[in-house]
């Protein structure tokens, strides 16, 4: 694999925005189907895209003078965040860096990554990657002087956007209303995926502006909104297992260790809580009216009918303890995997919602109910912080976030023996 990186002169478009291009050319030995961390199988559609940042703000006391600066390894990670599941033997960079990303990139992948000879970079703000959903909302309001990157989604000049419904432009908006410090880094690098949709070839892609603006906004680490279910439990793929060494999340997994070499680490500050307590604190938060994780709604809400909202409407009806407000059926669509038996993604919040919301006899969630026969007892461990997950948290941080999680609660010996013997017996 052969990376190269291009700053363009700035877009005349009137937005002054400063436009890195990224192409890449893979080798006899790589591959145009690939599988992303995850386990999820992709097929590659094409090979540049670019990620456009915004204007610098000439009067930022961080902002450097003269020429954009981005460390090599800064370009190097967010080109491998779109380019590692296509390469198999080697990748080399257009310009030279850090033996300890190297190092890393050889350790996770056993790809041999070059040309090195650059010295490792450092920074030392923590930005948050802000998509707007409720994990990264709550993730802004325990950090509320961290500066904010949204990545939204534009249209590749040569792939045709058949997902106009997803609506990037809100969410871009609605993250301006915040009223924080904030970057929209505006990308097409969804558009390099063939299938199994347009989407991040990587989890970590999203955080690509973030890497190129770590420089002048002299970042020393990155927050994701990835919670307890993400980190520990297995998320979608590993369904149902306890997932210590998460190769996406854990920090001396592949993913973590080659951010940390690029001196950008991943910071999970409600790694140890559920999306129970993410979505209470978001809605306690003042942003709450900014929640959105849904990218189908208008400007007026979330749609409503899509699966992501079924299901953080089950959670957001839990923490409210309300009947679930839904004109899903068990005969809808999205609905069809609760009518089957679990195990399910996210299982321990189907558990959560349907031992509390009232009337969840009558809803789509009826059968999953029946068949998962949780109690409020049984899932109260939910409620609290998984107290490892505070302790993986870059010094610089550590201690704010565990003051938060002391007053939301820590787990007990017995509520941590949940989460690790999770999906046994
Ligand atoms: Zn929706």
């Amino acid at each position: 694999m052969r990376v190269t990186w291009t700053a363009e002169e700035p877009a005349r478009d009137g937005i002054g925005e400063r436009v890195w291009r990224l192409t890449f050319l893979l080798d006899p030995e790589d591959a145009t189907t690939g599988v992303c961390t995850d386990g999820q199988r992709m097929e590659l559609r094409t090979n540049s895209c670019h990620v456009r940042l915004p204007p610098a703000d000439p009067a930022a006391p961080y902002a450097r003078r003269g020429e954009p600066y981005v460390h090599p390894d800064l370009l190097a990670v967010a080109a491998w965040t779109v380019a590692a599941p296509w390469t198999r033997r080697r990748v080399t960079f257009d310009r030279p860096i850090s033996p300890e990303l190297a190092e890393a990139i050889l350790d996770g992948w056993g790809i041999e990554a070059g040309p090195v000879g650059e010295r490792p970079r450092t920074g030392s703000r923590l930005a948050i990657s802000y998509s707007g959903g409720a994990d990264s909302v709550a993730v802004a309001a325990i950090l509320p002087d961290a500066p904010l990157v949204h990545f939204r989604r534009i249209s590749h000049p040569r792939v045709p956007n058949r997902w106009t419904h997803y609506r990037a432009d809100v969410l871009a908006r609605l993250a301006a209303r915040t009223e924080r410090e904030l970057s929209v880094v505006r990308s097409d690098l969804e558009f390099l995926l063939a299938y199994p949709r347009p989407g991040y070839p990587e989890h970590h892609a999203v955080a690509a502006g973030a890497l190129l603006l770590a420089d002048e906004l002299d970042l020393g680490g990155i927050a994701m909104g990835y919670e307890l279910g993400s980190r520990w439990l297995g998320g979608d793929r590993y369904l149902h297992r306890y997932t210590p060494d998460n190769p996406m999340w854990a920090p001396e997994g592949m993913w973590g260790r080659v951010f940390a070499a690029a001196g950008l680490p991943v910071v999970l500050p409600v790694g140890g809580v559920s999306e129970a307590v993410t979505m209470r604190v978001a809605l306690e938060s003042e942003l709450r009216d900014l929640v959105r994780w849904c990218l189908r709604g208008s400007g007026d809400g979330p749609c409503g009918t899509c699966g992501k909202c079924l299901y953080k409407e089950l959670i957001q009806a839990a923490v409210e303890r309300r009947p679930l407000a839904t004109t899903l059926t068990a005969k809808s669509a999205v609905a069809r995997k609760w009518q089957e038996p679990p195990p399910y993604g996210g299982q321990e919040m189907i558990e959560y919602g349907c031992a509390r919301v009232p009337g969840i006899e009558s809803t789509p969630f009826a059968r999953a109910a029946e068949l998962l026969g949780a109690t409020e007892e049984s899932t109260r461990w939910l409620d609290h912080c998984y107290p490892p997950a505070i302790e993986e948290i870059p010094e610089p941080w550590r201690e704010r976030v565990a003051a938060y999680m002391e007053g939301v609660g820590l787990m007990t010996p017995d509520e941590c023996a949940r989460v690790e013997n999770w999906g046994i017996g």
